[in-house]
C-alpha cells in the first residue's frame, strides 16, 4: 500500500474510496469515526495507520467467516443492497461505486432506526460524516423506484417477501436481520429522495 498514490486520484475519486473507509468503521470501529471525522478530506495526506486499521477491519471479518458460513462476511454489504440496485440503475458514469454506497448507507440507516433502535443521532453522525466527504445523501435521478427495486431483486433473494439485510444496532455493531420485507426497501428508496 503506496499512500502517495491517493495524492494522485481525481477529488471525486479520493472522496468516493472513502465511502468504504467509513463503512468498515461504521459496522466495526466506532472509534474509528473519530479519526474520519478529524480528517480534512481536501488534504491527500492520509494517516498510513488508518488505512491499515481500516483494511484490517475487512480483513479481520473475511477470516472470520472465510467460506461464507456464518453469515459475518454479510456485513461488508452495509449500504450495499440499495446501493448496488442504484448503481446498476443510473445510467453509467452518473454515480461511482461509493457515492451509490453512500446513498445506499443513508437508506440502510433509515432502516436501522426503524428496525434496530439506531438512534437518530447516530444516523445524524455518520450521515454527516458522508457529508463531510462531499459524498451524496440525496437520490435526485430520473428512475423510478420500481427499476431500482428490479434490479435488486436480480442481485438478492426475496424468501418469503424478506431479504437479508444489514443493519447498526449502533454505530460500530452491525448485524444481519432478516426482518426485511419488500415494503421496507420501497420506504428506504424513497426516504433517500427526500431532502435533508
Ligand atoms: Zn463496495
Amino acid at each position: 500500500m503506496d499512500p502517495d498514490v491517493l495524492a494522485t486520484l481525481p477529488d471525486q475519486v479520493f472522496h468516493e474510496g472513502f465511502a468504504e473507509v467509513i463503512k468498515h468503521a461504521a459496522i466495526r470501529d466506532a472509534g474509528m469515526l473519530e479519526k474520519i471525522e478529524a480528517m480534512d478530506p481536501d488534504d491527500r495526506k492520509v494517516d498510513p495507520d488508518l488505512i491499515a486499521d481500516n483494511l484490517a477491519i475487512k480483513a479481520r471479518i473475511v477470516e472470520e467467516d472465510e467460506r461464507e458460513t456464518s453469515g459475518t462476511r454479510a456485513l461488508l454489504n452495509f449500504g450495499h443492497t440499495i446501493g448496488h440496485a442504484i448503481e446498476a440503475t443510473a445510467e453509467y458514469g452518473t454515480l461511482l461505486h461509493g457515492e451509490a454506497i453512500s446513498l445506499g448507507v443513508r437508506a440502510a440507516l433509515y432502516l436501522s432506526e426503524k428496525k434496530a433502535d439506531l438512534s437518530q443521532e447516530e444516523t445524524a453522525r455518520l450521515l454527516a460524516i458522508h457529508r463531510q466527504w462531499h459524498l451524496p445523501l440525496l437520490l435526485d435521478l430520473d428512475i423510478s423506484t420500481e427499476v431500482v427495486m428490479d434490479a435488486l431483486a436480480r442481485d438478492k433473494k426475496f424468501t418469503s417477501g424478506r431479504i437479508r439485510f444489514v443493519l447498526l444496532k449502533r454505530l460500530g455493531e452491525a448485524f444481519v436481520s432478516d426482518e426485511i420485507t419488500r415494503e421496507d426497501i420501497i420506504e428506504a428508496i424513497e426516504h433517500v429522495r427526500t431532502p435533508i
